[in-house]
């Protein structure tokens, strides 16, 4: 069966190129029935934290992509790593290099004199090692193929093919004994028994030199993936000042729903026909490595706004009010409480149709938990003059007398008091809603009105009238 990983390191957050890496290898294992698993490539000791870590797992639980079997950690399995270079030296497909940095800098130097690039060709490749200085330091060096030439069948790229001159005898085992990245890979992709590498371009070259070491062991060799990086809108390679935040300022900073980021990355680099908003479940079935792009795709901050929104209306009034209650709550300073959740519940459906963000909901909902007398905003302030003021205390009387305090009631008073007023309805709703909320936005003035309530509604007018 089919086996993915997503092999992060933990040197930064779960950046949205590696949230796409995770959803490819994700929807790919789930499209066959197959397995996905999560290894942390925490080797780079001085780089690698456990807040990365964490990050990546959280951030990897919030998008929906959970793993089989338990992650694996790679700098656990060094030993293993280490094992397997011993293997290829004892065969005669590694061999141990005694360069010294000066030689290795002089070598250097003359690639750079002869204006080629540099590629080391170490003399102890086929060096007895009875030569082998005693005692002095050492590396492992893979002997990688010098004829000829490999491709690579990229499932996304074609076939892409390298002279072997230009595959390095790269390090295996550092001086110290540990394993280099190249080689923990490739044991870790074999042990796991990954049958699909799907990962970003920038490990495309790397790949050619996994190859020649997955070769030497006579182990299988996966399919490769390599999936074009994103680009900022601009063209440029994807950086922060375009949006290559971590996951959580997605969710935290940005209020993006989970449901959204997954459409959209899927999206990014990814299709199938015209379809833009595409469920999990039809992601699962529709997800092959044909419908992935050969050209970066540009990250566009308006188009996932658009899908939040989408996924927004499509949302539950509860759960949307599940994920606004804690940061309406640090607003507050308070926890909302029973009543207050079901009016923030209640308010979904006259707040939702127009939000694209949660901060958007949470700006339109806090209106129903400011305390009396509101601080009114600079616009709720010159809207409500005196003129304004003298216009709400006739209004007044009129909404208290109501019967019932129902949308259509309400609708029906204020239109009819605009009316008698010879005003536009708006010239009555804009002070009122002034009143209502201290603010000029919100949601309709007779969702705002009902989801308040008669008493407090009547309270909010009073207090601006006096
Ligand atoms: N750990 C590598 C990275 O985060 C990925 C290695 C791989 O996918 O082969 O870039």
């Amino acid at each position: 069966g089919v086996v993915t990983r997503f092999a992060p390191s933990p040197t930064g957050f779960l950046h949205i190129g590696g949230a796409r890496t995770a959803i490819f290898n994700w929807l790919f294992a789930r499209h066959h029935g197959g397995t996905f698993t999560l290894r942390i490539e925490d080797t780079d000791r001085a780089r690698s934290t456990d807040e990365a870590i964490a990050a990546i797992l959280d951030g990897m639980r919030w998008l929906g992509l959970d793993w089989d079997g338990d992650e694996i950690y790679q700098f656990a399995r060094a030993n293993r790593h280490a094992e397997v270079a011993n293997e290829l030296l004892a065969k005669g497909h590694a061999y141990r290099c005694y360069l010294t940095q000066q030689e290795l800098a002089a070598m250097r130097e003359q690639a750079q004199a002869e204006r080629r690039p540099f590629r080391v060709n170490s003399p102890w490749r086929d060096r007895d090692t009875a030569d082998a200085p005693e005692g002095e330091p050492f590396v492992v060096r893979l002997k990688a193929p010098r004829d000829g030439e490999t491709t690579i069948a990229d499932a996304v790229q074609g076939d892409v093919t390298v002279k072997n001159e230009e595959i390095d005898d790269f390090v295996m085992l550092r001086g110290d004994g540990t394993p280099t990245y190249m080689l923990s890979v490739v044991v870790d992709d074999h042990d796991m028994g990954i049958t699909h590498v799907i990962r970003g371009d920038d490990h495309l070259n790397n790949a050619f030199r996994q190859l020649a070491l997955i070769e030497a062991m006579e182990w299988p060799t996966p399919v490769y993936a390599h999936v074009p990086l994103i680009h900022g809108s601009d063209g440029a390679k994807l950086s922060k000042r375009h949006g290559a935040l971590g996951v959580e300022a997605y969710r935290d900073e940005m209020g993006m729903l989970p449901e959204a980021l997954f459409n959209y990355l899927l999206r990014l680099g990814w299709g199938h026909g015209d379809d833009e908003i595409i469920s999990r479940e039809q992601a699962i079935e529709w997800f092959t490595l044909d419908g992935v792009g050969k050209s970066p795709a540009r990250f566009d901050v308006k188009k996932l706004e658009n899908l939040n929104g989408h996924y927004i209306r499509e949302s539950g009034d509860a759960a949307l009010a599940d994920i606004a209650a804690p940061l309406i709550a640090a607003h507050l300073g308070h926890e909302l409480h029973e009543d207050g959740m079901d009016m923030l519940q209640r308010s979904m459906a006259a707040i939702k149709p127009r939000a694209k963000t949660i901060h958007e909901i949470v700006e339109q909902a806090m209106f129903l938990f400011r305390t009396r007398p509101l601080n009114l905003d600079e616009k709720a302030k010159s809207l409500l003059d005196s003129d304004a003021r003298a216009l709400l205390a006739t209004l007044l009387p009129e909404l208290e007398g109501l019967e019932e305090w129902t949308e259509d009631a309400l609708d029906t008073a204020v239109r009819e008091f605009a009316e008698a007023q010879a005003l536009k309805l708006g010239k009555v709703a804009q002070p009122l809603r002034a009143a209502l909320t201290g603010s000029a936005q919100s949601p309709g003035i007779f969702d705002v009105l009902v989801l308040l309530g008669r008493e407090e509604s009547l309270a909010r007018i009073a207090d601006q009238t006096r």
